[in-house]
């Protein structure tokens, strides 16, 4: 297997670099402070395509693959935004792959064209606060009326809702146990925003704060039959065709953030003098450094690997079963290198000018979503062991 980036990857992965250069740590530390959403960064990739790289050239794509958006993912974070660009860059992609995937041909002419220039983004509603790692316990439901549907419920931390044109949100059609299947019953609906019946409240949280996250309530809200996204109490099924390119790009913003974090620290500790020598010189810094490096390098490998698997053979057991993998290891590496990088700066560690508390903050989410770490477990127990299932 030969993971070297052809020309035009790097070619990519250097613009990536570049605009990271450019929208570096104090920009990401100034808006994480005033909680302010990065439009101009968004604007900046979005008039480099990045958001068009996987979809069809005919809707204004490159129709290129996973591994092309996980290489610039990657250097978009280590460039210099740390965790920043990361959640901004994933959900202007999430609503694009469903559509893609999903959408007729009038979803697919009225939102690709403009998600690919990210011009529009589309916010992802499945959790609710019954409803996170268990989310086949959701309770939204859909009515059908007519040829309308009628909705009705709440969801829970449904991320950037304030600055998309669209909602992809998880309703159930059926109540639980009326449907065939345990995954039954549930639909995709593709929404237009804003919407009175739809109203949010921002969660106060623990970082990432340029993206806010709410939650929803929905209320009574009236939708044309046509906003279903693909079959009628198959949207489980349609929602997995995402949840592998969503691991995947959340492991490579890992790995990126916590290179940041570690190219740093490593700056640091060549020029830190303590007792008359630079820290660095020290095996107690030296060390833990060098083995996060180390980690970080081969989970990389495991990213590439499910991202080229991901593009040779979408939707294949082993595609989903590198993809796992691939975030569980990238997720427990960057949060290892996080660790030791901020360690390295001593007290510094903990201002905010010097980013290390920051890119920490960052690093936790991964940890969390849009997958728990437990989940990954679970599913590698599983799926890849044959083990039992145990819940
Ligand atoms: C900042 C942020 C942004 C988010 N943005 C979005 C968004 O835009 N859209 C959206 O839909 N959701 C979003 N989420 C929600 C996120 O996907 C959920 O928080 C996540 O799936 C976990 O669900 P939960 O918080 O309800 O945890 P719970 O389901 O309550 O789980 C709690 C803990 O128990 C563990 N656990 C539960 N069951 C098992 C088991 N069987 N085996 C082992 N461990 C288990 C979990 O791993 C977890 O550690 C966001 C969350 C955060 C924090």
């Amino acid at each position: 297997m030969d993971f070297s980036l052809t020309e035009d990857q790097q070619m990519m992965v250097n613009t990536a670099e570049q605009i990271a250069e450019k929208f570096g740590p104090e920009y990401w530390r100034e808006k994480d402070e005033a909680e302010e959403y990065p439009a101009d960064f968004l604007e900046e990739i979005g008039n480099q395509g990045f958001f068009g790289l996987p979809a069809p050239e005919q809707f204004g794509g490159l129709n290129l693959g996973l591994t092309e958006v996980a290489v610039v993912m990657e250097a978009l974070c280590r460039g210099g935004g740390g965790g920043g660009p990361a959640l901004g860059y994933l959900f202007g992609l999430l609503g694009n792959l469903s559509i893609q995937h999903h959408g007729n041909e009038q979803q697919k002419a009225h939102y690709l064209p403009d998600m690919a220039a990210g011009k529009k983004m589309c916010a992802f509603a499945l959790s609710e606060p019954d409803a996170g790692t268990n989310s086949l316990n959701i309770k939204t439901f859909a009515r059908k009326e007519g040829s309308n549907y009628i909705i009705n419920g709440g969801k829970w931390f449904i991320t950037n809702i304030q600055n998309c044109h669209a909602l992809l949100l998880v309703a159930r059609t059926e109540k639980p146990g009326e449907s065939k299947s345990r995954a039954g019953g549930i639909s995709l609906f593709l929404i237009d925003l804003p919407q009175e019946a739809i109203t949010y409240t921002p969660i106060p949280k623990h970082g990432f704060n340029y993206y806010k996250s709410n939650q929803v309530f929905i209320d009574d809200l009236s939708v044309d039959e046509s906003c279903l996204l693909g079959q009628e109490g198959k949207g489980f099924q349609s929602l997995m065709g995402t949840l592998n390119p969503e691991r995947i790009l959340v492991a490579a913003g890992a790995i990126g953030t916590a290179r940041l974090a570690l190219s740093h620290a490593v700056e640091y500790a060549k020029n830190r003098n303590v007792f008359n020598a630079a820290i660095g010189t020290h095996q107690g810094i030296q060390h833990p450094l060098a083995a996060a490096h180390a980690k970080l390098e081969a989970a990389w490998l495991s990213v590439l690997n499910a991202a080229s698997l991901n593009d040779k053979e979408p939707g294949s057991k082993v595609s989903g079963d590198a993809a796992n993998m691939a975030k569980y290891v990238a997720v427990e590496a960057a949060i290892e290198a996080g660790y030791h990088a901020m360690q390295t700066f001593g007290g510094s560690g903990f201002a905010r000018e010097f980013h290390q508390e920051r890119w920490w903050r960052e690093l936790q989410l991964f940890r969390l979503a849009p997958l728990t770490q437990q989940m990954t477990l679970n599913y590698i127990g599983e799926h890849v062991l044959g083990l039992p299932k145990s819940y």
